[in-house]
């Protein structure tokens, strides 16, 4: 190497200033209590009020933007910081909407940030307007410290997340350029404080199952119910919703499963702990008396297989009519290295009648699980581990979905983690009565998504 490239390349990774975390902290808490206040209740979403206020503040930092408008009055808005082309884009992602407080009995304001014994409360303050303040706060505070970039730096804001990611969905299919990222940072994971409100561990979203609706319809010869004829569609379709009940869905563990369970056993109790680590390190068949024992929590079997489950009928339109038609509806949650076509498939074959319809329902996105060991990964287990010493941190699979599942299924490597820390109890929260965190989470979560991005990108 040339003694002029080695000055290049000095000049290039030279550390710029740390921003000042303490007026950051404050900054953050006007944009949270504004995007709170904005009342992003979805329905009916209303994200246009969240990226107004966005849109202000990138404009006067003189940050260009974009806006899209995915239905009326809701919209995206993205934002990007050039690097030097040198690796492909960093995303951090986070939605506008909340879920709404309807009929739910808050001690405090629910649309708007109230300060309380230490915490701030309010609809949104951890799912998911923080971690939008955040990346916003970090986003800016890069761009101000001048900071060069190996990669591009995108924020994105995205409407709709809580009822099933219109906003994503929109933007991957009419402006995929905007996003087009190597890795992305998104919610689903984060610091987990215990009950003294100290770190206690870190969840890391790895892979979310695969969401995914499947229609049952039979149909058969109708008349008048005095005069009953062999083919009914409702004792059809019982029929199939019984040899759907009897099946023993088969078990199995994915390299993604498997490192789960791997490093949860360090935070159980035998005989979880056991089982678990027999089942992480065990090849072959699977032990039948670990799987009793993850068996008996539903939270722990969901993991070990794809799960379906009736939860919707219908059929016939009057008393004394024999029903032309009758339908169930079949909620699945794949293991995520399975397709929704393969399940239909596989409900084919339960269900062993040609006369039964199976049809997906809805428009699905299945991506594969996030490499467990990339270079998201190895950024925050360094990082935790000289922040907060031998505190674990667990990979984890959603039994429920976020926005990163869209972004898998484009081959974007999406990892579910909030740096700002809050307690497993407070978790409990979201959706619910008064959500909130301590504030003392805010300055050390600027600081490490300051320092995990510049790790990531620079
Ligand atoms: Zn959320």
């Amino acid at each position: 190497m040339t003694k002029t490239l080695l000055v290049l390349l000095f000049a290039f990774t030279v550390q710029a200033e740390p921003p000042d975390f303490a007026a950051q902290t404050k900054s953050f808490r006007e944009t949270l209590t504004a995007l709170v206040r904005a009342d992003t209740t979805n329905p009916p979403g209303n994200e246009g009020r969240v990226v107004k206020l966005i849109a202000a503040r990138l404009k006067k930092e003189k940050v260009p933007y974009t806006i899209i408008e995915f239905a009326p009055g809701r919209q995206n808005l993205v934002a990007r910081l050039k690097g030097m082309g040198g690796k492909k884009p960093l995303l951090l992602l986070a939605h506008e909407d909340v879920v709404g407080t309807k009929d739910q009995k808050w001690s405090v304001a629910d649309h708007d940030v109230t300060e309380k014994d230490g915490y701030l409360y309010g609809r949104g303050v951890i799912d998911d307007l923080g971690m939008a303040t955040l990346n916003l706060e970090t986003f800016l505070a890069i761009k101000k410290s001048g900071v060069k970039l190996q990669r591009d730096l995108i924020i994105a804001f995205t409407g709709d997340e809580e009822s099933g990611g219109l906003g994503i969905q929109y933007l991957l299919k009419n402006n995929p350029e905007l996003i087009n990222a190597e890795i992305a940072l998104n919610e689903g994971g984060g610091i987990v404080l215990g009950p003294d409100d100290k770190v206690k561990s870190v969840k890391l979203g790895v892979a979310e199952k695969i969401y995914v609706d499947l229609e049952f319809k039979t149909t058969g010869d109708t008349g008048h119910s005095s005069r009953p004829k062999p083919n009914n569609s409702i004792y059809r379709l019982a029929k199939a919703l019984d040899r759907l009940a009897n099946y023993k869905a088969e078990e199995r563990l994915i390299p993604v499963t498997r490192a789960i369970l791997k490093a949860q056993a360090n935070l159980e109790q035998p005989p979880l702990k056991q089982a678990m680590l027999t089942l992480a390190n065990s090849k072959g068949k699977l032990p039948e008396s670990s799987l009793k024992v993850l068996r008996a929590d539903p939270v722990w079997s969901a993991i070990l297989k794809t799960t379906c489950v009736a939860t919707m009928l219908s059929g016939g339109t009057k008393t004394n009519a024999l029903p032309a038609e009758a339908r169930a509806n079949i909620n699945c949650r794949l293991l995520p290295d399975e397709t929704p076509d393969q399940m239909r498939e596989r409900l084919i074959k339960i269900v062993n009648d040609a006369k039964v319809d199976v049809q997906i329902v809805g428009e699905h996105s299945s991506g594969p699980a996030s490499p467990e060991n990339g270079v998201v990964p190895s950024a925050i287990r360094e990082l935790i581990r000289e922040g907060y010493p031998d505190t674990p941190v667990i990979p984890t699979m959603a039994t429920g979905a976020s926005d990163s599942l869209y972004l898998r299924a484009k081959g974007i490597d999406a990892y579910g983690f909030d740096p700002l820390a809050v307690s497993e109890s407070d978790l409990m929260r979201e959706h619910g009565v008064d959500e909130r965190f301590r504030i003392s989470s805010i300055q050390p979560a600027l600081e490490l998504n300051y320092k995990l991005v510049l790790k990531l990108a620079q």
